[in-house]
């Protein structure tokens, strides 16, 4: 499996933040801050010009849901999002 994603979701050795039917989140490795949080599509996409758009909504959606528990559990201020 070539992609970085689709083999950390399909061995599940990622740090999940949250997995989800559409979009998942996890840190990478070697975060570059506090926080720091990786969301993508559950399927491989090439870009994302080939993502459907009931993709994008959920993997936005999810990006919402985690940057507000990021600022609540780090402090974080909103500018930073
Ligand atoms: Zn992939």
């Amino acid at each position: 499996m070539d992609c970085v994603f689709c083999r950390l979701i399909h061995e599940g050795t990622a740090r999940w933040v949250a997995r989800e039917a559409e979009s998942c989140a996890f840190t990478p490795l070697d975060p570059l801050a506090p926080g720091h949080t990786l969301v993508v599509p559950t399927r491989h996409f090439a870009d994302v010009f080939a993502c459907p758009h009931d993709v994008l909504t959920a993997s936005f959606a999810l990006v919402q849901r985690v940057a507000a528990a990021m600022r609540t559990v780090l402090d974080a201020s909103a500018s930073i999002f």
